[in-house]
């Protein structure tokens, strides 16, 4: 599964901010109406997405087998649906061997069944017997994924049978390498129909419109798949799809923590995909405008119509997919003609890696490709329910990534957003309010984006408001007045149970003599003021951090829930966020640490408006500069507080504890991955991986980083901040990578402390992004008294739990007394250790690491 799948994927969990980061023991206030939560699991399903929705440019015009008509799209997908193992195509293979990209399937002996016609083609093949797949990831940082799924860092399996479906040449391959059973063999393909053919029907259907697209598009970017039974390792899946940015593709299903997984085990690109990157970023099609009506009845359900202006990037494709809540059916899609086009909608729930790509998508073939360059108009019709009532008159606005109809959110476009709804609600969205007007039962209003954004959406609820000024911006927080049914309900349970048994609600208890206390219910809209002014007072820190912020308006709204998301213009935070900390505190939400983190929330939302919506992220890989810009910024946001630096510190070193935490297999969660491979960290041996990996550990890198920028004598922290005030600046309105992030950070380190590279900070980003590894050192010092009067301190510093090459540059600090710390300086320490001497005008008390600064285990 390519690049492009997973930043549809993980865009798609654009910004979804878990309130509790920290581990979880049980989940806090996970509604159901946000069931198995379709975006967590979607997350840590991210690599396994619908890998049918990309494709491709190309010059040559397709001619469909013969045909003068191309078939019904329709009933070539059924065609597809149903191919069984054709009985006249069953052969004996022998030490064959084929050989796609990086690939490598070896069939030395059984028998391979071909599947029956689709189209005039052959599309698939099934085999059983014995033979091997053998691949040898491209780079260490894919070599090391393997090994923690797979123990070996080459994948090298035997398996028993293969189920193969492909748009290439394998089809003609291995028959040119088989032969016509003999009656005189001893072995004989007894059963073999009758073992396939349940399984291809089960199977099918998650490929069906992967292999469409090609059948009915551009035939230069084929499409390859095993799905392989291994004798070791299981049923996993071996792909080349040159669609995909990242074309090989090694993945599988699996179970944990009573959820469905699709595990990546690596991921690289193929020598095709790679020569095409930047089409294959691009994709077939590209969304400029979004003209979106809506119209919310007064049960909730939704009815939607959404026009697309779309850009055409393939003369060649037809079949186009775009993401659609599951919960939204598609009634019609038509052309600008008003010509009714073929849809396909959410076609299998089965169990299999595939389908734990999740089936939020709706897939369109037109009648014929649009050239590269055209612009067309594409319009569509849906209705559905993603709108929920969770008691107490509080409504739970879901699918915000997924309500209309996109090629995978972080795409810019521009919006022009139109609802009606009941008049009883206020409804707040993204974009600027152009038109309002009311009747006694309906409301209505029109949205303009201020730009491009990278999505839209809207809040629902029985809203009270305030707006307040920050220089010429405006900030709306909108809450209701009472809390959902679930928060309340526990709200009165945890108070009965801190006051006495009443006698009688209001009297004296007969037998203690005490006045139960009252249960007063929570009320979010009472906290509108204070929202208000931690919202202005985080816009106004941020924009001496980072530079103008970057909307004329912010919408604070209330949502049931565990998380928050930040949208462009519009935030939404859990109620949670809406009530004092003494009531948040009657929850046990995590102790002080998820107090610290219900703290922050706010914060982090806020600078999802530069960092997240402003600038995006290249691709998946590059997402943490997002996440933890977001975070950092947010801690720091807490650090400038009153007893800030305390909190700040607080937070840092639980982000560290979380770090160093066991998954149950007993490794280090920071072990699970480098942050580099993003949503691919949330997996079955690491379910909350993405969260604490790339949260956590950003955070320390960009705080690590700021440590390295600050200005030694001074200890000014101004080059650390104009650094992220020109990124800003650099990519506005794009998305940057990791390598743009690095080269750009580089400029603003006066000298290395590593012997230079590439670059003067390879060294540090090469450990800390792309590698895992959480340093232990040892210190050991002494101090005596120089001529001068002044102290020498020499000693000594060991390093270990990371491999030898690993480098870091280590604070170094002396104690004198409860509290009074200052810096000696920085240390270089090696795989080989370090020797340091500094001069001290005190004798130290002590002379330490400085934990709070680095992200390390001291001894
Ligand atoms: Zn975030």
């Amino acid at each position: 599964m390519g690049e492009l799948g997973a930043k549809v994927e993980e865009s798609r969990e654009r910004n979804v901010d878990p309130l509790n980061s920290a581990p979880r023991h049980g989940r806090g206030f996970d509604l159901s109406v946000s069931r198995p939560s379709p975006r967590a699991k979607a997350r840590a399903n991210l690599r396994l997405l619908p890998l049918f929705l990309f494709w491709l440019i190309s010059g040559v015009s397709v001619r469909w087998a013969g045909a003068e008509q191309p078939p019904d799209a329709r009933a070539l997908l059924e065609q597809l649906n149903q191919v069984s193992i054709d009985p006249g195509e069953i052969y004996v293979l022998r030490d064959a061997k084929i050989t796609r990209d990086k690939v490598n399937l070896y069939f030395s002996r059984g028998f391979i069944g071909f599947f029956t016609k689709a189209g005039g083609e052959i599309t698939g093949a099934a085999f059983t017997g014995e033979g091997e797949v053998l691949l040898i990831p491209p780079d260490p940082v894919e070599k090391r994924n393997l090994a923690r799924f797979t123990q070996s860092p080459i994948l090298e399996e035997q398996f028993t049978s293969v189920y193969m479906r492909f748009t290439d040449q394998t089809a003609k391959d291995l028959r040119a390498l088989a032969r016509k059973p003999d009656p005189e063999d001893l072995e004989q393909p007894v059963g073999f129909l009758e073992e396939w053919n349940p399984i291809l029907s089960r199977l099918n259907p998650d490929y069906s419109v992967r292999v469409l697209q090609d059948l009915l598009g551009d035939r230069s970017l084929p499409y390859f798949l095993a799905q392989v039974h291994g004798v070791n390792l299981g049923i996993f899946a071996v792909s080349v799809d040159e669609r995909s940015l990242e074309a090989v593709d090694v993945a599988a299903a699996r179970r944990s923590h009573g959820r469905l997984f699709g595990d990546s085990w690596c991921s690289f690109r193929s020598r095709s995909s790679d020569a095409r990157a930047a089409e294959l970023i691009v994709g077939a099609v590209r969304v400029l405008n979004y003209k979106i009506d809506t119209q919310i009845n007064a049960d909730n359900s939704l009815e939607g119509r959404a026009e697309l202006e779309v850009e055409s990037h393939s003369s060649q494709d037809r079949v186009l997919a775009f993401e659609l809540s599951r919960l939204l059916k598609v009634s019609e899609v038509m052309d600008e003609k008003g010509q009714s086009l073929a849809v396909f909608q959410n076609p299998s729930l089965e169990e299999s890696a595939a389908s734990a790509r999740g089936n939020d998508w709706v897939v369109v073939v037109l009648p014929s490709p649009h050239p590269a360059g055209e612009k067309y108009g594409l319009n569509f019709n849906y209705q559905g329910n993603v709108i929920t009532d969770v008691g107490n008159k509080v409504l739970y606005v879901g699918a915000r990534g997924s309500w209309y109809p996109n090629r995978g959110l972080g795409d810019r476009a521009t919006f022009d957003l139109r609802f009606h709804w009941p008049a009883r609600l206020t409804l707040v969205a993204t974009g600027k309010c152009v038109e309002e007007s009311s009747s006694s039962t309906t409301k209505y209003s029109r949205w303009l984006s201020d730009g491009p954004f990278p999505v839209a959406g809207f809040n629902l609820g029985a809203y009270e408001s305030r707006v307040r000024r920050v220089g010429n911006r405006t900030i709306e927080v909108y809450a209701t007045r009472e809390a959902e049914a679930l928060l309340e309900k526990r709200h009165a349970a945890s108070t009965a149970e801190e006051s006495v048994p009443p006698a009688r609600v209001g009297q004296r208890d007969l037998r203690t003599g005490l006045i139960p206390r009252v249960v007063s219910p929570l009320s979010p809209s009472a906290l509108l003021d204070q929202v208000a002014e931690q919202g202005a007072g985080a816009v106004e820190y941020f924009e001496r951090l980072f530079g103008p912020f970057p909307y004329p308006r912010l919408a604070i709204s209330q949502m049931p829930g565990s998380f928050g998301q930040g949208w462009p213009e519009l935030i939404y935070l859990p109620t949670l966020s809406f009530l004092t900390g003494a009531q948040r505190s009657e929850f046990s939400f995590g102790g002080n640490r998820g107090e610290l983190a219900n703290e922050i929330m706010i914060a982090h939302e806020i600078a999802h408006q530069w960092w997240g919506n402003q600038l995006g992220w290249k691709t998946y890989h590059d997402q943490w500069i997002s996440e933890g810009l977001a975070s950092y910024a947010a801690a720091l946001y807490l650090s400038q507080e009153k007893g800030g630096e305390r909190k700040f510190r607080e937070l840092l070193r639980g982000y560290k504890r979380d770090l160093l935490s066991k998954t149950k297999e007993g490794e280090t969660v920071e072990s699970g991955g480098p942050i580099w491979l993003g949503g691919r960290l949330s997996n079955s041996l690491n379910p909350d991986g993405f969260t604490t990996i790339v949260y956590k550990k950003a955070s320390w890198i960009l705080h690590m980083l700021r440590m390295l920028m600050r200005d030694p004598v001074t200890g000014s922290d101004e080059p650390f901040l104009r650094m992220l005030r020109d990124f800003v600046e650099a990519y506005r309105g794009s998305d940057p990578s990791t390598e743009d992030f690095i080269r750009h950070a580089e400029k603003y380190v006066t000298r290395s402390p590593a012997p230079a590279r590439n670059g003067w900070l390879d060294w540090f980003f090469s450990e800390w992004v792309y590698g895992t590894g959480i340093p232990t050192y040892k210190l050991e010092a002494s101090a005596r008294r120089l001529a001068s009067g002044k102290f020498a301190v020499q000693g000594t510093i060991e390093q270990s739990q990371v491999p030898a090459e690993f480098e870091m540059v280590v604070p170094i600090v002396a104690i004198y007394g409860k509290e009074h710390k200052e810096r000696l300086g920085k240390v270089f320490v090696t795989g080989a250790g370090a020797r340091f001497r500094f001069t001290s005008a005190l004798k130290p008390q002590r002379v330490a690491i400085d934990e709070d600064n680095l992200l390390a285990v001291v001894r």
